[in-house]
């Protein structure tokens, strides 16, 4: 049976690419957006998950559209790099309040259907920066740990009412993102990573799939490194 998927920033790179996937394993699949067209053949609603009273809007349009969230994935993400230094409190507290209070805003407005359905999947785009920490990202990192403890408490929380939680945390990843670094950063990260080449949004969609498919039923609390190994160990 297709399931009610609501994927936020899933208008482009690895949250278009999930939200595809969810769609081709016969989901009914809405991503957020804000501003252009969302993708073809995908519900788009448009949501700034910055603002409780647009993300309450967002998520009445989809159950209006498809019924109520069965699957949440919290994808939607910024950086705003700098050394901590020269780092302003507006650029640290601005990627806090889309990395991770955005995946609270829409988490806890997720979770009221599925409790009362007593079923349910959330998945938290973290990254592997979040456990390994890297230099001129202490407000994405720490966005990005901070949806590890997020996550894991919801789990502990809502685990009896048969909806887990789980985090994947990708590595680096061919988006406009990773793009968007200098040739010799890129080649140096690379060679650090044990399969020497970043991940595809595919791979990340692919994971992200299992998770919320039957065979990942008995998984909650769990972060899943999409990462090339480049984080192992943790
Ligand atoms: P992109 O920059 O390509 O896309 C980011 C998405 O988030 C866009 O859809 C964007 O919407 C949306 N978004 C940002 N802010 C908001 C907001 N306030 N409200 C609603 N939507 C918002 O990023 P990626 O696809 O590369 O990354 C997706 C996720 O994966 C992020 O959480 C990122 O941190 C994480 N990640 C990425 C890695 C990589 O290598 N690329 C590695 C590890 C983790 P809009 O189009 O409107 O701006």
């Amino acid at each position: 049976m297709s399931r009610s998927v609501l994927v936020t920033g899933g208008n482009r790179g690895i949250g278009q690419a999930i939200a595809h996937e969810l769609a081709a394993a016969g989901d009914n699949v809405a991503v957020t957006y804000r501003s252009g067209e969302p993708p073809a053949g995908l519900l788009g609603v448009p949501c700034d998950i910055t603002d409780s009273t647009q993300v309450d809007a967002a998520f009445k349009q989809v159950e209006e559209a498809q019924g109520p969230v069965e699957v949440l994935v919290a994808n939607a993400g910024i950086t705003k790099d700098q050394l901590l230094a020269l780092m302003s409190e507006d650029d640290f507290s601005s990627v806090l309040d889309t990395n991770l209070t955005g995946a609270f805003r829409v988490a806890k407005r997720a979770v009221r259907g599925m409790m009362r359905k007593r079923t349910g999947r959330i998945v938290l785009v973290s990254s592997v920066v979040g456990l390994m920490g890297s230099g001129g990202q202490v407000n994405y990192a720490a966005s990005k740990a901070g949806l590890v403890g997020f996550g894991r408490s919801l789990a502990r929380e809502i685990g009896s009412r048969g909806i887990t939680v789980n985090i994947v945390a990708p590595g680096f990843i061919e988006t406009a993102m990773t793009a968007a670094l200098p040739e010799e950063r890129q080649a140096e990260i690379k060679k650090n990573v044990p399969l020497g080449r970043y991940g595809s949004t595919e791979e990340i969609a692919k994971t992200v799939r299992f998770l919320t498919s039957d065979g990942a039923a008995y998984i909650t609390g769990a972060v899943i490194p999409v990462d090339g190994g480049l984080g192992m160990g943790h």
